[in-house]
């Protein structure tokens, strides 16, 4: 008991030399909190051990403590994570990393004031809508856009402003559901217009729309099912043949594009994709994609087409509750100047990853090897082989196509390969990898190759840890 009297007072705690220095670079409350946390701990520990401990050595421990509770507690939630699984745009990883124009324009346009909704010619109130759509008017060839919080906003934008209480013809086989519960049905329904489905699940044709169409129909809409495919006997109406038949009807035509391609990638072997341009010089009437697809920007709902329509989806009052920030404009637009008057397959990331020479990719792994085969000593007895891997698109887009790539495969000979996955997501970064057949595999196409030595080097670090934490301890956090 006597030896419990030894913790100095909070108070006092914070008058003392070690932790009067943290006063200063934490939030007070904060910092008590934590102070509180460590000395409760220590106070449990001398409780349990009955350890003596003078109150220099108490100060120091709970010092020590405090330190510790104040690096895991400091941090955000966001964390930053190396992927490792070979699918390039992973929603559940934040989707397109972003390239380097765009970083910089946003990072001049966030620390500064800007024009977002100010006419520096005129020197009055200007529109936030104006900044992205000269760009997207030039690259697409279409008559205006406009820029929402992401495509299924575009999407619910689009049908509410022309579909709302009328009718809208979708086919039976685009009635989609892309993953975060994004359902054409559900979407139709939120907007206020009547959804009015025709032909079936594999086979539609033009004349099911044809026959559909009434003095209430307001849009024929068709949806890229991007995440999809059907094989076999199938048929589908091309955009171009219900461009034709809304011309014919006088009824707009709108397409959820998914993913919205601005850069034709069939010389890499991807020809599924159809390219924004494409959809627009088809004649659509408006058409819906995402940023941070294959696009390669940050999230946002892109929608191109006719003049008329965009104008009247501006007036539309839903579109205040969507509208972007200026952080997202800033990122979009330097993501598109990348396209206007860049280098979109070097500087864009997401279309960098896709289009990696294999050799490239084999050169990294086989580096990657090399360097942990030195490492590892053989008593940890892991074997690290480079080994072809199957890569993906990711986002809902070429869902049937698999990119072949290079990864490297660690076998350990007495260990289980998820536990060791899991120690591998709780450093910062995380690396994220795929456990198969019980090995850990690292596929190199969604790594930045700057960050190579950083893997090489965490990867030996969590193996020498597990090798020394033989047999298998816990899954104790550690830090970078
Ligand atoms: C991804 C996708 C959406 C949803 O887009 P978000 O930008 O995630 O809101 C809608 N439709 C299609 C066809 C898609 O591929």
């Amino acid at each position: 008991m006597s030896n419990l009297r030894n913790i100095p007072a909070i108070d006092e705690l914070l008058e003392m030399v070690p932790i009067q220095a943290q006063v200063h670079l934490f939030n007070r409350e904060f910092l008590i909190a934590n102070l509180r946390q460590a000395v409760a701990e220590i106070r449990q520990e001398l409780r349990s051990n009955g350890e003596q401990c003078s109150k220099e050595e108490l100060t120091a421990r709970i010092s020590a403590h405090l330190n510790e509770l104040l690096s895991q507690s400091s941090r955000g939630t966001l964390q930053r994570v190396l992927n490792g699984t070979g699918v390039v745009l992973h929603t559940n990883l934040g989707r397109a990393p972003l390239g380097q124009r765009a970083l910089n324009y946003l990072l001049d346009m966030a620390r500064d004031y800007n024009n977002l909704e100010f006419d520096l010619e005129s020197g009055e109130r200007g529109s936030r809508y104006c900044h992205v759509e000269e760009i997207l008017v030039k690259l697409t060839g279409a008559e205006a856009g406009l820029v929402v919080n992401n495509n299924a906003a575009a999407v619910l934008l689009g049908l509410h402003t022309i579909g709302q209480g009328r009718e809208v013809i979708v086919s039976r086989g685009q009635l989609i559901e892309i993953g975060g519960a994004f359902r054409i049905p559900d979407v139709m329904k939120q907007s206020g217009a009547k959804l009015v489905e025709v032909g079936t699940t594999n086979r539609t044709y033009i004349s099911d729309y044809a026959d559909a169409i009434n003095e209430n129909t307001a849009l024929l809409f068709s949806a890229h099912t991007s995440n999809y495919k059907v094989v076999g006997f199938s048929a589908d109406v091309q955009l171009a043949e219900l461009v034709n038949l809304g011309k014919n009807r006088d009824i707009p035509v709108m397409q959820d594009l998914g993913s919205g391609i601005l850069t034709d990638l069939s010389a890499w072997g991807m020809q599924e994709e159809p390219t924004v341009q494409a959809s627009v010089a088809s004649g659509a009437d408006l058409i819906t994609f995402s940023g941070d697809k294959l696009l390669g920007g940050p999230q946002a709902g892109i929608i191109v087409g006719r003049g008329s329509y965009i104008r009247a989806m501006k007036q539309n009052q839903l579109t205040r509750a969507l509208r972007v920030d200026k952080m997202t404009i800033a990122a979009l637009e330097g993501t598109l100047l990348e396209y206007l008057c860049g280098d979109p397959i070097h500087n864009i990331p997401v279309l960098k990853m896709l289009t990696a020479k294999p050799v490239e990719l084999a050169e990294r792994a086989e580096l990657l090897q090399k360097a942990l085969q030195q490492a590892f000593p053989e008593d940890w007895m892991v074997s690290v082989q480079t080994v072809e891997t199957e890569d993906m698109v990711g986002g809902g887009a070429y869902p049937t196509h698999r990119i072949p790539g290079y990864g490297v495969q660690l076998n350990s000979v007495d260990r289980e390969a998820k536990p060791i996955a899991l120690h591998l997501r709780r450093i910062d970064p995380a690396l994220l990898v795929r456990v198969k057949d019980n090995a850990i595999l690292i596929s190199m196409r969604a790594l930045p190759p700057a960050e190579d030595e950083r893997i090489i080097d965490l990867l030996i670090r969590v193996y020498a840890q597990r090798a020394k934490n033989r047999p298998e301890a816990g899954n104790e956090p550690c830090k970078d």
